[in-house]
Order: C-alpha cells, then structure tokens, then sequence
C-alpha cells in the first residue's frame, strides 16, 4: 500500500452525494484538493460544491472504471455502494476505507458477526432468513425484539418492532420476506458514539464521548461531550480503537453504543465514515470530522481534535417544511448557532434537509440553545400566507 501522500492540488473521488459528502467536500475544497463525486442523482447536496458530479448508475461498472481513473483517491460518504463498484476503483486507484470495510459494514449480519467473533459486546441477535426462524428466533431472544433487515438499512429504515411471537409472520412480510437480523429490544440508559479515524499507519485519534437521542429511530440532537463517567468514557473510546484496528480501518469511523442502566456498553452499529453524530465538529473542534476524513484517506497525519467549546447539534428534518420553508432569519438570531443547509431540493418527512450546531459553556447549555434555536424556526400555521 501506498503511504505517499496526496496533496493539495489532487483530485478525490466521493462515492455517494448527501449531506456527507458536501461537507467533506468543503472542507477538501478548502484545502485546494478537487473532489468529483459519483451517483445516480444530479443537482446533488455534494455535487453541488464539487468540481465534477458523475451521475450513473453504481452498475455501471464502465462509469466507475472511467471516475476512478480521473482521481488519486476514491472514498465513500455513503456504504451501500455495491461490492463490484467498490472492486472495480480499486483495479484503477487507491480505494480508502478498503472494500473490505464497506463489505461488512454495509450488511447488519456480517457486521455483528464480525463483531461477535471479534468479542465484542453486543445485544443479542439471530439471522433470520423465513417466518418460521423469526418464530424461533423470537422463542429464544424473548420478546420486545426488533426485527432489522441485514442489507441496505439506515434511519430506522427496513425495521419493526415484534411484541409477541404470534406476530412473527406479519412482521415477517413487513420487511419484505428478506434476510434480517431478529435484536433484543434493549431498555437503555443513554445511546452513546464515538467518532474516531486511523491513519494510513494506524495514528488513532477521537472526539470523545457524544451522548445521542433519537427520534423515531433518527437521529434528533447530539450533545458533546456526553455527559457520563469517565471509566464509561475511556471504555467506549477503546472499544471503538479496537474496531478500527480489527477492521484496519483507513479514515473516520462511527461505533455507536447502547449505555445499559448498570453502566455497560453495547454496541449498535459501525458507519465507515464521517457521521451524522459527529456534525458538531465542523464549528467547534479544531480539526472537523470532514478535514479528518480528508487527511486520512490522503496519507496525511491526523489533525488536532480538541474540543474549542462544548457544542450540540439538533438536526432539521422535512417534517419541519410541513407549514412552508423554516424560518432562517429566526435561526440566525441565535449569535452561537451555527446554520447548515444540506441544499436538497424536496423536503420529505424524515428526510435530514440540514442541522444546527450550537456552542456554549457546557453541552447541556449548548442543547437548550440548539433547541430553542430550531423551535423559533418552526412556522406556526396562522403565519401561512
Ligand atoms: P439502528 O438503525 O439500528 O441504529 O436503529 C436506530 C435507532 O433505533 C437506534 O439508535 C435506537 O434508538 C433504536 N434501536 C435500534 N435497535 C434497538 C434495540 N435493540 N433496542 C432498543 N432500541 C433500538
């Protein structure tokens, strides 16, 4: 493998063109790197800041073959990218993180057993691949559970809540008849991350511990630092260092956890990328998940990750669109907020159209602002028209 670095000046490919990749895109722009980025879609969120958007299939193996030959590097802000895509750049330029990395984390199955042979702790589970296993599954696992499809989920996507076994088959059907992984339903005390990268010599670095709440099965605010004991932090921080060192992991990765009500860890699920947890960076650490993401996949040593201030993030999704356009302006109000519009042209429920960072002296303090901040932002229905 490669250690030369690529410079400033050099051309990086993005598979994926979302929220994620515009934001590396920036931060590769502001360095003077060009950044082309590759998908089926055009007027992207990351096409709109790159030098070049492709717009083709992932299939379409000749596309990727030409896109890869154009860039020193390619890299991914979005995993469902299929196996052949990712094998195919590799024949023609450094792929970072390695289609190996992709390859697991992108199946919910292979994921967990890679983690489970690997030790590490996890929530119970099953493969399930008919109604009959998922009444098996159910029987053994005990019952809340959630039933989660093994491929192409993300945002509670492809999952449902089982409650007793006779419902076995219609939550079989509801996923669509397709292989799936049955999870014990969990009571935790807190849902917790930890954003994290590797260099191309395996330099560790991290953000600490973020403490997430979800709505709806997405992600609603994030606040940094969590606020937990510092044993739980150190925990979840080593844990994650070992996976990335298991998955020889070039670039950032997220591991999210399950903190249980008598203090242990479990971990939900790997992103092989800058992560939506890890957004706050961009506006108060010193080196942002995005320029993280960039230095690693170039080569380069890993930036800085300090925390300038406490920070939390509150994401805006469609369901705000419902009564016309957010009001900005009410945002902006805000001196300590910062405001990121994602440039997606539908707004749809659930849909994540941007999000708010706010800074404060304390990440409880920086959540009450980021909540105000989004709840000014909400149009009242009289206001229409
Ligand atoms: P996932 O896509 O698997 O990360 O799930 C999205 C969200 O659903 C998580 O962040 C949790 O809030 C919730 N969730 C997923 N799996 C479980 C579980 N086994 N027990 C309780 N809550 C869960």
């Amino acid at each position: 493998m490669s250690l030369e670095p690529i410079l400033p000046g050099s051309t990086i490919g993005v598979l994926g063109s979302g929220q994620l990749g515009r934001m590396f895109t920036i931060a590769a722009r502001r360095m003077g790197y060009r950044v082309h980025t590759f998908s089926p879609e055009t007027d992207t969120p990351t096409g709109q800041v790159a030098d070049q958007e492709v717009t083709a299939s992932y299939e379409d193996l000749d596309a990727v073959k030409k896109f890869a030959e154009g860039v020193q590097v390619v890299t991914f802000e979005f995993e469902n990218v299929p196996a052949d895509t990712a094998s195919v750049c590799a024949e023609h330029t450094l792929v970072r993180p390695n289609g190996t990395v992709l390859h697991i984390t992108q199946h919910r199955l292979r994921e967990k057993q890679f983690l489970m042979r690997s030790g590490f702790p996890l929530v119970p589970f099953r493969k399930v691949s008919s109604s009959a296993e998922l009444e098996t599954a159910l029987k053994e696992i005990g019952v809340p559970a959630i039933l989660k499809t093994a491929g192409f989920g993300y945002d509670g996507k492809g999952q449902v809540r089982v409650d007793a076994v006779e419902d076995a088959a219609a939550a079989w059907a509801s996923i669509g008849e397709q292989e799936a992984v049955l999870e014990k339903r969990v009571d935790f005390q807190k849902e917790l991350s930890v954003v994290a990268a590797r260099s191309v010599r395996g330099e560790f670095v991290h953000y600490g511990v973020l403490e997430n709440a979800h709505h709806n099965s997405i992600l609603d605010v994030t606040m940094a630092p969590a606020n937990v004991k510092s044993n739980i932090a150190q925990k979840a921080v080593d844990l994650a260092r070992q996976v990335m060192d298991e998955l020889d992991v070039v670039g950032v990765l997220c591991v999210e956890f399950f903190l249980s009500w008598d203090g242990q860890l479990r971990i939900n699920e790997l992103a092989p990328r800058p992560h939506n947890s890890g957004h706050f960076t961009f506006d108060a650490s010193v080196t942002s998940q995005f320029e993280q993401q960039l230095r690693a996949v170039c080569g380069l040593p890993l930036g800085a990750t300090d925390l300038l201030r406490p920070a939390a993030m509150a994401n805006l999704l469609g369901d705000m669109w419902d009564n016309g356009e957010p009001d900005w302006a009410a945002a902006a109000m805000f001196p300590n907020v910062k405001i990121h519009v994602y440039g997606k042209l539908q707004p749809r429920p659930g849909r994540k159209m941007g999000h708010l960072t706010a800074l404060a002296s304390t990440s409880a303090a920086a959540k009450g602002t980021v909540l105000a901040a989004r709840k000014a932002m909400l149009r009242r229905v009289e206001e229409q028209g």
